[in-house]
C-alpha cells in the first residue's frame, strides 16, 4: 500500500484522507492543533460551548454528496435543521430585515421594499441557479491544472451566460434600486473576500445558495460536522495523530520522501501539504522546489482575517436571531479600510452569531452563547487595548440596536484576532478566508494544487482550488484525491 501523509486535519485535509483511505492508501493525517477541525474547532468554557470558526452552514448538497461517497447520510451523522428567518439585517435600531427561509414570503419581502422587484428577483435567482448548478457540475471539481480542462464547447458555452467579466456590484444594481435590498443582495460577497465591484457576477450564485439553498444549522454546533468526517475517515482506515506539528518535507531525488513531525520521521510515497498553502511552501520546503516566491505571496489578494470574541451571556437577549447582521454603517467605507487601505476599520460592520437562540445544548440554561465578528485587514496591527477597544464598540452597538443592556452580563469572554490565526494554524497574515475570489485568482489563476517539480507533493485546502468556505474546502481535499488516485492508479480495494 502507498503512504500517504497528509499535512492538516482541517476539512481540506480531512476529505483528502478519507478518499484516499478509501481507495486503498495507507494514510496517516497530521495535525499540530490538539483537535481536528482547523479553523472549525470547538471551544469549551464553563457550560458555553462556542464554534471557533465557520457558523453558515451553506450548500448542503456538498455534505451530502461527501457523506455518500462513504455509504452515510447527512442524517445518520448529524440533525441538521433549517434555519428559519435564515437571518437577520439591522440597519438601524428601527429598521431590521429577517430573512424568510419560505421563497414566496422572500418575493413578497422585496416587494415591500421595492414595489415590482419580484420580477427582476425571479430572474435574477432563475440565473443563479444556472450558475450554480453549471459551476458545482462543471467548474467546481475541475483541477486547474491546465486552461485546456475548459476548452469544451458546452463549458465556453456555458462560461459566456456566467457573468465572468461583469462586478457582482453593477450586476446587482442593474436589477434592483432599494439600498438595503441591494446590500442584503450583497452581503455573501463578504465570504468572498472582495469588494462587490471587484468580485464577478459569476458569484450572483451564492445568492442562489443564501436565498433557495438556505441556511443550517447541525444541533451541537458546526463542530458535529469535523466530529462527523473524523468517525468516517477512523472507519475508512485513516491513522490521525494530533499534537503534530511537522517542519520538514524531505527531498530525496525530486520525491517527497518522508516528513518530520515533533522530530520524528514520517516516510512517504505521497504527501499533501494540506495547512496554508504559504506556510506549506516557505516553512517546510527547500526554496528550490517551492512553487511561489514571498514576493508572488505578497502580490496576492487576501480576503480578510477578523476580531472575534467568544462571550457567554448570564441572561436571554430579546431581538437577535441564530444569525444577525449589523449593517448599520457604510459597508463601502468599511471595505475600503479592509482592502485598499488596511487599517482597523472607523466605523465597523460586524455580525453575531447566537446560536442558543436555535440549541439549548451550546449555553447552560437561561443564559445566551453570543460570538461577534468584525472582518478586518490581513496582517495589522493586533493587541489587546485594540480589541478591546472594538469590543466597546460592537457591544454599544448591539445594546443601542437591541435596546438593552447586554455588557454587565458577560460571564464567558474570550478574543480571537490575527495574531490566533498565525499561532494556531501558521495562516499566512493571520487570514481568516484565504484569497480573495477575484477574477485574477480562480481557477488556473489560484496557487496550483500540484508541487511542480516534486511530482509526489500535492496541496489542499482553501488557498488553492475551489477556494475558501467550508464546501470548497472539503471538495477540495476530493480533487487532490481524485488526481492522487488517478496519477497512481490505485483502483479502489475496499
Ligand atoms: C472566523 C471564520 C469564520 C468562517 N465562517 C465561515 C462560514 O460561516 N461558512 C463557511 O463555509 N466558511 C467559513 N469560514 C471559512 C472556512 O472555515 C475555511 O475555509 C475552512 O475551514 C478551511 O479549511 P482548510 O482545511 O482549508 O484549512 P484549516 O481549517 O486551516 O486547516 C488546516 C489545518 O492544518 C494545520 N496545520 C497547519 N500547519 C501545520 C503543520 N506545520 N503541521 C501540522 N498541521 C498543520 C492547522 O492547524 C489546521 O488544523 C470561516 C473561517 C473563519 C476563520
Amino acid at each position: 500500500m502507498k503512504k500517504v501523509i497528509v499535512i492538516g486535519a482541517g476539512f481540506a485535509g480531512l476529505s483528502a484522507a478519507t478518499s484516499l483511505a478509501k481507495s486503498g492508501f495507507d494514510v496517516t493525517l497530521l495535525e499540530k492543533n490538539s483537535s481536528q477541525g482547523g479553523r472549525a474547532r470547538k471551544l469549551e468554557i464553563d457550560g458555553f460551548t462556542f464554534d471557533m470558526g465557520p457558523s453558515w452552514y451553506w450548500m448542503p448538497d456538498v455534505f451530502e454528496n461527501f457523506f455518500k461517497e462513504f455509504d452515510t447520510t447527512v442524517a445518520e451523522q448529524y440533525d441538521l435543521i433549517r434555519l428559519d428567518p435564515s437571518y437577520a439585517v439591522f440597519f438601524s435600531k428601527d429598521e431590521v430585515l429577517r430573512i424568510p427561509a419560505n421563497l414566496n414570503e422572500f418575493y413578497q419581502l422585496f416587494e415591500k421594499h421595492e414595489p415590482g422587484s419580484s420580477v427582476p428577483l425571479k430572474k435574477f435567482l432563475a440565473d443563479a441557479e444556472y450558475k450554480y448548478n453549471v459551476s458545482m457540475s462543471d467548474f467546481v471539481h475541475k483541477p486547474s491544472l491546465s486552461i485546456l480542462e475548459f476548452i469544451d464547447f458546452r463549458i465556453l458555452n456555458a462560461a459566456l451566460r456566467m457573468d465572468l467579466f461583469k462586478s457582482i456590484s453593477k450586476y446587482i444594481r442593474n436589477h434592483f434600486s432599494n439600498p438595503q435590498l441591494i446590500q442584503l443582495l450583497e452581503f455573501p460577497v463578504l465570504f468572498l473576500g472582495a469588494k462587490p465591484n471587484e468580485t464577478p457576477a459569476l458569484y450572483s450564485m451564492m445568492n442562489y445558495a443564501d436565498i433557495v439553498l438556505g441556511t443550517w444549522y447541525p444541533q451541537g454546533g458546526m463542530y458535529k460536522i469535523v466530529e462527523a468526517m473524523v468517525n468516517v475517515a477512523v472507519k475508512q482506515g485513516v491513522k490521525i495523530k494530533t499534537d503534530e506539528t511537522v517542519s520538514k518535507i524531505n527531498i530525496e531525488n525530486g520525491q517527497a520522501v518522508s516528513v518530520v513531525s515533533n522530530g520524528k520521521v514520517y516516510k512517504a510515497d505521497i504527501v499533501i501539504g494540506a495547512g496554508d498553502y504559504h506556510h506549506i511552501e516557505q516553512n517546510l520546503l527547500d526554496e528550490k522546489y517551492r512553487n511561489y516566491t514571498q514576493t508572488y505571496w505578497k502580490s496576492r489578494k487576501m480576503a480578510p482575517s477578523c476580531l472575534m470574541y467568544y462571550l457567554g451571556i448570564d441572561k436571554k437577549i430579546e431581538g437577535l436571531e441564530h444569525h444577525n447582521l449589523f449593517f448599520d454603517t457604510d459597508f463601502d467605507k468599511h471595505a475600503e479600510e479592509i482592502y485598499d487601505r488596511p487599517q482597523w476599520p472607523s466605523h465597523p460592520l460586524f455580525y453575531s452569531t447566537c446560536a442558543s437562540k436555535t440549541d439549548s445544548s451550546v449555553a447552560p440554561a437561561g443564559k445566551e452563547n453570543l460570538v461577534l465578528l468584525i472582518p478586518i485587514a490581513v496582517d495589522i496591527e493586533d493587541n489587546e487595548q485594540i480589541r478591546e477597544k472594538y469590543f466597546d464598540i460592537m457591544m454599544n452597538r448591539l445594546e443601542h440596536i437591541t435596546g438593552q443592556s447586554i455588557k454587565p452580563f458577560v460571564i464567558v469572554k474570550k478574543s480571537y484576532c490575527i495574531s490566533d490565526f498565525k499561532n494556531d494554524y501558521n495562516s499566512f497574515g493571520g487570514n481568516a478566508y484565504g484569497l480573495a475570489n477575484t477574477l485574477m485568482q480562480t481557477a488556473i489563476l489560484k496557487p496550483t494544487l500540484k508541487n511542480k517539480k516534486i511530482n509526489n507533493l500535492y496541496y489542499a485546502g482553501q488557498l488553492t482550488v475551489p477556494g475558501p468556505g467550508v464546501p470548497p474546502s472539503i471538495i477540495s481535499g476530493q480533487i487532490v484525491a481524485k488526481e492522487i488516485i488517478k496519477r497512481f492508479q490505485i483502483t479502489n480495494l475496499k
